[in-house]
């Protein structure tokens, strides 16, 4: 079973959560407001390897928190590593 750590309830099962998305980045380069909100919602990188992701502990707290996954392997890691 996949386990996460919630920062607030500890280590849960991955039933409890959903996911909300990569961690936004808004690019510095992009000045045209309606380019960068298209690319805010719509233009994911889909990356293969560790990622920083939003996360809401649905079943729990309810509350959002980041963290760090690994998407080649779906393990969570620490957000200082
Ligand atoms: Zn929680």
């Amino acid at each position: 079973m996949l386990w996460i750590e919630c920062p607030n309830c500890g280590s849960r099962p991955f039933e409890e959560f959903r996911y909300g998305s990569v961690f936004p980045v808004t690019p510095d380069a992009i000045t045209d407001l309606d380019a960068r909100n298209v690319d805010y919602a719509w233009m994911q990188d889909n990356i293969q390897g560790v990622t920083l992701e939003r996360w809401f502990h649905e079943s729990g707290c309810r509350r959002w928190f980041t963290t760090k996954r690994d998407t080649t392997t779906d393990q969570f890691l620490p957000l200082d590593d």
